[in-house]
């Protein structure tokens, strides 16, 4: 109506109008358990939106976009044909949506369709995840979705060792190989102290404390004829123990299972188990040769060679994902762990992990895009330098001087990256 043009243009100080459209969708298997299921309802909500920003100009566009019963995994859809149409003709300043996967279930599509409302100067707004791609001067907000079903199993797989972690945690036997000085409880699920073992193990320790050196000490236990754990396994099966090595050897003197003790993660617990070292005798012993020091700089390193760690956070729980890793056959596979998730187990945030590569990814593709425009840096003040080296592969200065920080909401797979220059900020 010309007379809202009218009040647009009459008051300086007041906001410009915002011509908003809202887009529904319900796919024909998305069922009444649905949180949201009907149009309506996913319209009353982004109406209420609408009406809560009136102070700041946006007033809902006639026309109504609902697809009923069509599917979110491709753009054949009659109305939101219809309102592509209207966002090419210029006719809508902005697009609100119930929630993301309402707009579309494909990244890929996502990402088109965020890249042709942006050549339109069109605001992308999903009501209950509170995004928004408004962009100011020198701020820039982008969305990413990521595809949940990628990296479930690898999630699944993660979840089985949690349960073992949880397990660890309480100092419990989880299996494994068994180590000289201790067997397997025949009735299960404990060690016990196996005593003519325990002695050697004694021995050893304080061999170690003596000379020193692990060469000597591989020599003289060669000379006594003292090998590694004998034992059987459930099926039957003999491992006959071997002379000791440098390596075996060491992995003896910096298990903290002698000390009574079970490590997980980097953290080591009280386990259920009696010690057969005195904690005093194994820390003198593990003080010596730093082999705990450098595994531990090892998962320093793996954290510090995270592109997004201290940037990336859990939308959910608001806590920060932390970088880790899992080794798996010598391969490692590196993601990002809800802190909360870590701390309080899996059940307690919706968003848990993200294989670390997945999203390093989608976040480099989407600067990359993002920043193509000459303009684009210029406002977010990006250093050439590191435009040039982020094009010829090293990411890390771009994303280091331009990222804020972006929240990651795990059950919707949706990204919300916010860019702006950290100017001398370390
Ligand atoms: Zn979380």
């Amino acid at each position: 109506m010309r007379r809202s043009v009218d009040h647009k243009e009459g008051r300086g100080k007041s906001a410009p109008l915002i011509r908003c459209a809202i887009y529904t969708r319900k796919s024909t298997e998305e069922g009444l358990d649905q949180e949201f299921n009907s149009l309506q309802a996913q319209r009353e909500s982004a109406e209420a939106y609408v009406t809560s920003q009136k102070e700041a100009g946006w007033k809902l566009v006639p026309n109504r976009y609902d697809d009923g019963g069509f599917s979110g995994g491709n753009l054949d859809r009659p109305a939101l044909r219809r309102l592509l149409d209207d966002v090419e003709a210029r006719r809508v300043d902005c697009v609100l949506v119930y929630k993301v996967d309402r707009l579309s279930r494909s990244l890929l599509d996502f990402a088109r369709l965020i890249d042709r409302f942006d050549q339109r100067s069109v605001t992308f707004v999903s009501v209950t995840q509170q995004f928004n791609t408004t962009s100011s001067l020198g701020r820039l907000t982008l969305n990413i979705l990521l595809s949940f079903a990628q990296f479930e199993r690898e999630i699944i797989g993660e979840r089985t060792r949690d349960k073992m972690g949880a397990a660890r945690r309480k100092g419990k036997w989880v299996g494994g190989t068994p180590v000289l000085g201790y067997d397997v409880d025949p009735a299960g699920g404990r060690l016990v102290v196996n005593e003519p073992e325990a002695q050697r193990v004694r021995e050893i320790f304080r061999l170690f404390k003596t000379h020193r050196s692990l060469l000597k000490l591989v020599n003289q236990l060669e000379a006594r004829r003292w090998t590694n754990k004998s034992w059987k396994s459930k099926s039957g099966v003999e491992h006959v123990g071997r002379p000791f090595t440098k390596p075996t050897l060491r992995n003896l003197l910096t298990n903290p299972i002698y000390g009574g003790k079970v490590e997980y993660r980097d953290t080591i617990y009280p386990g259920e188990h009696p010690a057969i070292i005195s904690p005093a005798l194994w820390e003198t012993v593990n003080a010596e040769f730093g082999a705990r020091q450098r595994k531990r700089s090892d998962a320093v390193r793996a954290k510090q060679n995270a592109l997004l760690a201290g940037l990336l956070f859990c939308h959910s729980c608001n806590r920060p994902m932390i970088a880790t890793y899992t080794a798996k056959r010598g391969r490692r596979f590196r993601y990002y762990v809800c802190q909360r998730a870590r701390r309080n187990g899996w059940d307690s945030c919706p968003t848990k992990a993200v294989p670390a590569v997945l999203i390093e990814d989608s976040v480099v593709a989407q600067l990359g895009a993002a920043l193509s425009s000459e303009e684009t840096r210029r406002q977010l003040q990006v250093a050439e330098g590191d435009w040039q080296q982020f094009q010829q592969g090293d990411p890390a200065p771009l994303v280091g001087a331009v990222v804020e920080n972006i929240l990651y909401h795990g059950s919707t797979g949706a990204v919300t990256l916010t860019l702006g220059n950290r100017g001398g900020q370390p």
